[in-house]
């Protein structure tokens, strides 16, 4: 028995058809974990859907009454990238549900999984990049609200920059900024070379800290400013990545002091993804997934996990990459 619940549904498969999106793969990965005997029935837990006051603590009242009366224009829905449907908005509710019930096992037990999630391209009034809500930030802002935490720190490693999640958190930056103009527009560069740069903003009076490693020439086009951004180069292998990992999180937390890690555990920085432009190995992201749980256990932070993307060239390999991340956090948390 893993020292740590699973969050899964069969429900978390999203209804969008044929896809470069494997919807199939909640699915595939549970099973992958059963059959590989990395976890067992009893370490999972069935997540119940959000409910609508925990989607509307980030998300509009119009959006959400667009997607539940199934009113979304043409555009709104092109933008999302797949086709709507009232059982996909019923998955997505589902995922929220999910994160919010792994946010709360992960302060009990030190860590918790959502077999699902991580959808960061959800902006409070759209839905675009596979994404329709936001379950990263309902997530926390359920957490805050019930007050079991004040202060969470997202750390995003999907390959795509988390542009929703930085929208949703950096508003309060951005008012803050815009009465106090900094020196710099979007916050001063730290470094930078060739192989890729670091943008900081102030985290002063942030009550969440994101931080988005990601690959700069990809998706989204428009990146609105994470407290770090991480902007990596084209084809970036694992030694450097992590590099840049460690570099970004331990300058986070000499300026925040999170009670609750959020980890995005995407795994399309894949070097055979269909959709990323990195290069790092199925070893090398296991080796990221093991980093963040070390460190999370080392400080006593508590860390939930989500999925977000993985669109390999063979979806065997995002199962596996995926499954890593269950096998790394069962080899940290159960050790001694
Ligand atoms: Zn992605």
């Amino acid at each position: 028995m893993l020292p740590f619940k699973i969050v899964y549904s069969d429900a978390y498969y999203l209804p969008i058809g044929e896809h470069v999106f494997p919807a199939a793969k909640y699915r595939l990965v549970h099973q992958r974990l059963l059959e590989a005997g990395i976890a067992d029935a009893a370490d999972f837990l069935a997540p119940e859907k959000a409910e609508d006051r925990d989607i509307l603590l980030v998300h509009g009242a119009d959006y959400v009454y667009k997607l539940q009366t199934g009113s979304l224009t043409a555009r709104e829905e092109l933008q999302m990238e797949i086709p709507f449907s009232d059982e996909l908005v019923d998955a997505f509710w589902l995922a929220a549900g999910g994160s919010i019930l792994a946010g709360r096992k992960a302060l009990e037990d030190g860590a918790a999984i959502n077999l699902g999630g991580g959808f960061h391209h959800a902006f409070p009034d759209h839905g675009e990049g596979f994404c329709m809500i936001n379950d990263i930030a309902v997530a926390i802002r359920r957490l805050q609200k019930d007050k079991k935490i004040e202060r969470a720190m997202v750390i995003d490693c999907d390959v795509h920059q988390g542009n929703g999640t930085a929208a949703i958190f950096g508003k309060r930056r951005a008012l803050e900024q815009a009465a106090q103009p900094l020196p710099s527009e979007g916050g001063p560069t730290l470094q930078r070379t060739d192989h890729g740069s670091i943008r900081e903003l102030s985290a002063d009076g942030a009550d969440v800290f994101t931080i988005s490693l990601h690959q700069e020439n990809n998706y989204p086009l428009w990146k609105p400013p994470s407290s770090i951004d991480v902007n990596l180069p084209d084809g970036l292998g694992d030694e450097q990545y992590l590099g840049w990992l460690d570099n970004a999180v331990s300058s986070a937390l000499r300026r925040f002091d999170p009670q609750l890690i959020s980890y995005v555990a995407g795994a399309d920085p894949y070097k055979h993804d269909q959709l990323g432009g990195l290069n790092l190995s199925i070893d090398g992201l296991k080796k990221r997934d093991e980093f963040v749980f070390r460190l999370a256990r080392t400080r006593g932070v508590p860390v939930m996990v989500t999925l977000a993307g993985g669109y390999a060239q063979d979806v065997n390999d995002t199962i596996t990459i995926h499954s890593n991340t269950v096998a790394a956090a069962k080899e940290v948390f159960a050790g001694n």
